[in-house]
């Protein structure tokens, strides 16, 4: 994977995010013969999905499908990939799109590291690992994770102690202190937008006492821990390392109220909740687990009837709405809900040993204000043509997967397929236009 790249590079088009979305766009435009310039602001492509254990409806496992298309896409000639870069501004000109990167200090030269992680391992500090969120320990110095791509050492400045150790270690000389945040601009025809999405904090509702409980954990921590390759390569309650015996999923808890500010529905986390049940049960044989919903979203092709596989496997399904999560002693967690099951009594208390907050999907990027593209109510990319779903605002800016609003996988990747076909279009009939003109 080349990463030198100046202002005279010129692609086709740039994809900004090098997740799933961003991955699957530059490799169908790529595959037409067109040049493309990935911009990915983390230390590794892939995105959210390079992190979930397994996926629904089929449960497969995630990384299996996200580790061959980044490799496809690092390795394929027509495309170029730059990590640890944020596109920060786009000005769009007379059909041109002049971009700007900022690329962030790695404090290691890309072209002379090989990945063999010898300065990881003589690294003596270790800090929370964001990728395992949280849950483990990273050195200052290291790979991002064992199937990143690039597979090179980034050192993080705010837990580095400067010792040297990796540099007196290090086989290539690779190591740079003195490596500074660069501005890089880049003009292009076609640009397509995949950042992606965030969730908002699990203490965005405070009455759910997130902050007070590490045994109240957000749905990506769960993904982790029911990883193979998870922090500790089994499921064990944070606080303690307990095997949780009674789990509750606490659904809408970050979204569909307005008070919060995301008064729109996050579209997968009925699912991504019924399916991290499923593994649990599957992990943990002896476990009761709850998911507390509003109603169950299925809305997708065999979502239904996963939905009924997982009330088969036992899940207990209570519909109603957590009122109040209270930690009580020996790290467990009371809740007050109000349920729909007894119109008599609605209102229970129920004891859980881990509970998990689904959060509400927000942009991962507001592109309006340092670009043409404009934003929606909700602060997703706004798509204003209703039969063109992949359109920005802006001609020549397309957009692809969560950029534009909540959505699963499969619509992502389909996606990003039609936002690649739609900028190839453009550019081939701009071309076409000036050889005509
Ligand atoms: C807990 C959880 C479990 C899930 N499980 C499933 C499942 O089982 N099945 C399923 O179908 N879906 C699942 N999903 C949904 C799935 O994760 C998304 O559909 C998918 O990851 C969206 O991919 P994306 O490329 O649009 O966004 P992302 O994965 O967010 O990728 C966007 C990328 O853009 C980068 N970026 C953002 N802004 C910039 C910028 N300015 N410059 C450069 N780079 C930038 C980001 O760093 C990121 O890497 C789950 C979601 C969650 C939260």
């Amino acid at each position: 994977m080349n990463t030198q790249i100046d202002s005279s590079y010129r692609p086709d088009a740039l994809v900004v995010g090098g997740g799933i979305a961003g991955l699957q766009s530059a490799l169908d435009l790529a595959d037409q013969g067109l040049k493309v310039l990935v911009v990915e602001r983390g230390a590794s492509i892939g995105g959210h999905m390079i992190a979930l254990s397994k996926v629904f409806p089929t449960l497969d496992c995630a990384s299996c499908i996200t580790t061959p298309k980044m490799s496809a896409a690092a390795h394929h000639e027509n495309i170029q990939i730059l990590t640890n870069a944020e596109v920060e501004a786009i000005e769009s000109r007379d059909g041109l799109h002049r971009v700007r990167i900022l690329r962030k200090p790695t404090y290691v030269n890309f072209d002379k590291c090989i990945g063999c992680r010898l300065c990881e391992y003589a690294c003596d500090t270790e800090y929370r690992d964001r990728f395992e969120e949280g849950l483990g320990a990273v050195r200052a110095i290291a790979v991002p994770f064992t199937n990143a791509i690039p597979q090179k050492a980034v050192l993080d400045a705010e837990h580095c102690l400067t010792c040297g150790s990796c540099a007196r270690v290090c086989p290539t000389d690779a190591i740079e202190f003195d490596q500074k945040p660069r501005t890089l601009a880049i003009e292009t025809e076609a640009v397509i937008v995949a950042s992606g999405f965030d969730l908002n904090s699990v203490t965005v509702k405070p009455q759910y006492n997130a902050a007070r409980s590490q045994n109240v954990i957000a749905p990506m921590t769960l993904e982790r821990l029911l990883a193979p390759h998870g922090p500790y390569g089994r499921v064990l309650r944070p606080s303690d390392g307990k095997i949780p015996g009674a789990i509750a999923f606490v659904q809408c808890a970050g979204s569909r109220d307005e008070s919060i500010g995301v008064p729109y529905c996050s579209r997968v986390c009925c699912m991504y909740a019924i399916k991290q049940a499923m593994l649990l049960a599957g992990a943990l044989p002896l476990a009761d687990i709850t998911i507390y919903y509003m109603d169950i979203r299925a809305f997708g092709k065999g979502y239904e009837q996963f939905f009924q596989n997982a009330k088969a496997m036992g899940i207990n399904f209570v519909r109603g709405k957590v009122a109040r999560i209270d930690p009580i002693e020996g790290g467990d967690l009371r809740l007050h809900v109000e349920t729909t099951e007894d119109a008599e009594n609605p209102l229970e208390e129920r004891t859980h040993d881990l509970v998990v907050l689904a959060q509400g999907m927000i942009p991962g990027w507001n592109p309006a204000q340092t670009t043409p593209v404009a934003c929606a109510s909700d602060g997703f990319v706004a798509t204003p043509r209703l039969t063109a779903p992949t359109a920005t605002t802006a001609p020549g800016i397309f957009t692809a997967g969560t950029a534009a609003g909540p959505k699963d996988i499969v619509d992502t990747i389909a996606e990003a397929g039609a936002a690649a076909i739609a900028a190839s279009q453009y550019l081939f009939q701009k071309r076409e236009t000036a050889v005509a003109g």
